[in-house]
């Protein structure tokens, strides 16, 4: 029986600059790889240590990156190891085989969506409406699924993002503050969701999770077995579960720290 780990991406295994923390000397820094080019620039790191903890899970597990990240974002991720037989796109919206998204599974949840939540255009229409530009940089629609702002966060109301999160919930959406950007995302639109699915199509009989924000915790809660960083809206929110373990590693470091737990996991539940 296969080990299946569903694990976020963005500030749990792969760190932009912003995000490193690192708190050593620099002549005792970690060596980083770069995985990530945007426009031509390096964008998202790992340890070298990490590189090689995640080489070795890929072949230890089914390894299934899970991440709110479009597909578009998702694919100038170059990470080491086997490549992904199964990948998670959109917080859920889009199940990757081999690369290429699932139609069934994607019509399953789009049909989920119009049952269960208000319409993405009523959520976009009130950010449009509400968020000033005083302090919001982009409005984003994220593959027709959800949407999300990139705003200033020196400049942003506290309130403003309480009372987004009161409206949204009334109609089915979640709220998640992540560094700069404001998640607006459906509540039946979930990581949880296509993870039981790439279980029950792997036969996996135990799931390790790992992941840092709001939108991770349905994930958390999923999972066998699961960890959170020491950084990100659940560790600010001193969120905590029956199995899941809070770590005190902060940053880039904590990644390296979620790679080591899940392979010796892996190890103990499935030994060679
Ligand atoms: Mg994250």
């Amino acid at each position: 029986m296969p080990v299946l780990v569903a694990s976020d991406l963005d500030r749990t295994l792969i760190y932009s600059a912003a995000a490193l923390a690192l708190t050593m000397p620099d002549a005792r820094a970690p060596r980083l790889l770069c995985v990530e080019v945007h426009e031509s620039k390096p964008l998202s790191y790992l340890t070298e240590t990490a590189a090689q903890l995640l080489t070795d899970l890929g072949d230890a597990a089914v390894f299934v990156p899970t991440t709110t990240r479009t597909r578009k974002q998702y694919q100038r991720i170059n990470l080491p190891g086997p490549a992904p037989k199964y990948a998670i796109c959109a917080n859920g919206g889009h199940l990757l085989v081999d690369g290429v998204t699932d139609p069934d599974w994607h019509a399953q949840v789009q049909a989920r969506l119009a049952e269960q939540c208000a319409p993405l255009a009523e959520i976009q229409d009130h950010l449009m409406a509400t968020a000033s530009p005083a302090w919001v940089r982009k409005h984003r629609i994220a593959e027709d699924l959800f949407a999300y702002l990139v705003v200033e966060r020196e400049l942003l109301p506290e309130e403003w993002v309480k009372e987004l999160a009161v409206w949204a919930e009334n109609r089915g959406w979640t709220v998640s503050l992540q560094g700069r950007k404001i998640y607006a995302v459906p509540k039946p639109l979930t990581k949880s969701a296509a993870v039981h699915e790439v279980a029950r199509r792997t036969g996996a009989d135990l799931t390790l999770a790992a992941g840092d924000s709001l939108l991770d915790a349905d994930l958390l809660l999923a999972a066998d077995k699961g960890w959170r960083p020491g950084h990100g809206e659940l560790a600010d929110a001193d969120w905590t579960a029956p199995a899941i373990s809070a770590l005190p590693e902060r940053g880039v470091l904590a990644g390296e720290r979620i790679l080591r737990e899940f392979l010796k996991a892996t190890r103990t539940a499935a030994p060679l």
